[in-house]
């Protein structure tokens, strides 16, 4: 089963062909917080070649912790936070993972952010 999720007006729809995130974890930064006006964001990083999103997004294009371009993508129609992606490592997306399907989400099992993976997370 893929994972799936939407935004919350459900303008934007996405799938991911994995069973499991490869890490879902609580991201603490302050870019995080800002975007999500929340304590933190709970980020599922996925390979970015298996994500597919339908309907029209943003991409915002930020400065990451280390000073490189942090992408945010979210829905134009309801402001959702939907992933944010490091120009740094093209490879992967990490996805907000309060966005995944109801189902999915109950079977996520966060960790711990090591420093290394919130380097890659913040560019
Ligand atoms: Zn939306």
């Amino acid at each position: 089963m893929p994972l799936t999720g939407h935004c919350l007006c459900k303008a934007v729809t996405y799938s991911v062909d994995i069973e499991q995130p490869l890490m879902t974890g609580y991201d603490h930064c302050d870019d995080c917080q800002r975007q999500t006006g929340s304590s933190y964001s709970l980020i599922a990083l996925v390979p970015k070649e298996k994500l597919r999103i339908y309907g029209d997004i943003k991409r915002w294009a930020g400065t990451g912790g280390s000073g490189n371009v942090v992408y945010r993508v979210f829905c134009p129609q309801c402001g959702s936070p939907i992933a944010h992606e490091p120009n740094s490592n093209p490879a992967i997306s990490f996805l907000k993972a309060g966005t995944l399907d109801m189902e999915i989400k109950e079977t996520l099992r966060p960790v711990r952010i090591t420093r290394k993976i919130l380097e890659a997370s913040q560019g």
